[in-house]
């Protein structure tokens, strides 16, 4: 049944098979979900939560999934599956329950990709145990889905380090998080060159650094938006990174950073699937329970037509997510599969929520009712990691270079 909360990766016939640990996620995950249910966590505190969330996902061992064996994690290596598994689940639960599991990925990876061996082992144990909470800080106010615009400046320095001037904007968990990994525009070094070289058109490079969350020079001014979710613009002014808090080579930075997104897009499509799984959960109860004209909803033929419509765009959704998310697992990742499966996701997540808050009627607009809170959390899926535009561009450019 399509909307058994048991059904993910299994229902769908994907190889787990290599990964013991996978097969007993789905059971820590029930029972995790169900302990939450009984006692939530406040989310009108969006820091409180994201704290309490971290902790709560440390304590289970689902923040394992998301470091390097090496470093405390599960598996030897990050598991796509078992991340869209987790977030299909969480997501049912709590759009802020998903980010705050997330943000330790998109914010940790890095640092395992590309971070110093020291860096690794002071951090990477810390993420899994929720002793560290992340950030990935990457889109500027000039520079959204065109990354080639970052502005914020990082100036070398005499003793091998730089320093960062500019602004961050939309970062997931500024203001709470311990470590934050932040991409800039690399000045040039003596006898590189100048800015006015790179004004007249040589490529410009981008650098990837790590830095604490207390860092001196740093602020964070909040931005609220429309579902919980602790957000907002960090400033950079003139923060210095010492020379071991580099990630990767000077100027590759950019590449570091859509390498991460490459690997947690999909993930973002398996939230959208378990938004969608509550929203279909919550609409067939409401079909059965209420009753207009002397019967049921469930017995209006037009109503029983919009369901079997999102629940095939579901199922479509589905296959698309994990088979992208195998695919990578199994290392014959292609860009254009993870863009399929984000872009089919989360918009049809959003119509399957559109049409339960339409089948609640007056009550699927009612602040409080689950439908409501859907409506709102599915939003940002569309936008954040590749707006649907982007994800369109990726897959028609690949059809087009055959
Ligand atoms: C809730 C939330 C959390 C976020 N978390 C983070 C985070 O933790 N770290 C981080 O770095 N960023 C984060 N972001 C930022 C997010 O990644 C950006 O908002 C996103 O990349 C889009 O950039 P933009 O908002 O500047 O939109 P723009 O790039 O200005 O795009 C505006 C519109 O134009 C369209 N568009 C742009 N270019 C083209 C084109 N070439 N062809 C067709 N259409 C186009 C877009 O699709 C969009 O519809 C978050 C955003 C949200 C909403």
């Amino acid at each position: 049944m399509l909307t058994d909360p048991r059904i993910t990766a299994r229902e769908l016939g994907i190889e787990l098979q290599g990964l013991p640990q996978l097969r007993h996620l789905e059971e820590q995950l029930a029972a995790f979900i169900a302990d939450l249910e009984r006692d939530p966590v406040d989310e009108s505190d969006e820091d409180h939560a994201a704290r309490a969330y971290v902790r709560l996902l440390a304590e289970a061992g689902l923040l394992r999934w998301v470091v390097p064996g090496a470093h405390g994690g599960a598996a030897p290596q990050l598991r796509s599956v078992a991340l869209c598994v987790i977030r299909q689940w969480l997501a049912r639960s709590s759009g802020a329950l998903d980010t705050a599991f997330v943000m330790q990925g998109l914010g940790g990876n890095p640092i395992a990709v590309a971070g110093s061996p020291e860096l690794q082992a002071r951090l990477l144990p810390k993420i899994a145990r929720g002793e560290a909470i992340c950030a990935f800080a990457l889109t500027e106010p000039g520079a959204g889905s065109d990354l080639q615009s970052i502005a914020t400046l990082a100036t070398p320095r005499p003793d091998g380090g730089v320093t960062l001037r500019g602004e961050k904007c939309f970062i997931s968990n500024a203001g709470v998080a311990d470590s934050i990994v932040v991409f800039a525009r690399e000045a040039p070094r003596p006898g590189e060159g100048t800015e006015a070289d790179a004004d007249a058109g040589a490529r410009p490079r981008f650098g990837a650094f790590w830095l604490p969350g207390d860092a001196p020079g740093l602020s964070v001014v909040r931005t609220k938006v429309i579902a919980p979710h602790p957000i907002g613009r960090l400033l950079f002014d003139d923060v210095v990174v010492p020379a071991g808090h580099r990630l990767g080579a000077p100027g590759d930075g950019l590449k570091l950073a859509l390498g991460n997104l490459d690997v947690f897009r999909v993930s973002v499509g398996a939230a959208a699937l378990g938004l969608a799984d509550r929203a279909l959960r919550e609409s067939i109860a409401h079909l059965q329970r209420r009753v207009q004209f002397g019967r049921p909803l469930a017995e209006q033929q037009g109503l029983l037509f919009q369901l079997a419509d999102v629940a095939t765009d579901h199922l479509a959704s589905q296959l698309l997510v994990y088979r992208a998310a195998a695919a990578r697992d199994e290392g014959r990742a292609e860009p254009d599969q993870p863009a399929m499966a984000k872009l089919h996701a989360t918009e049809s997540a959003q119509r399957t929520i559109d049409r339960a808050v339409q089948i609640f009627g007056g009550l699927g607009v009612t602040v409080g009712q689950v439908p409501e809170r859907l409506y709102r959390e599915i939003r940002a899926l569309r936008i954040y990691e590749g707006t649907s535009e982007v994800q369109k561009l990726i897959i028609a450019r690949r059809l087009l270079r055959g």
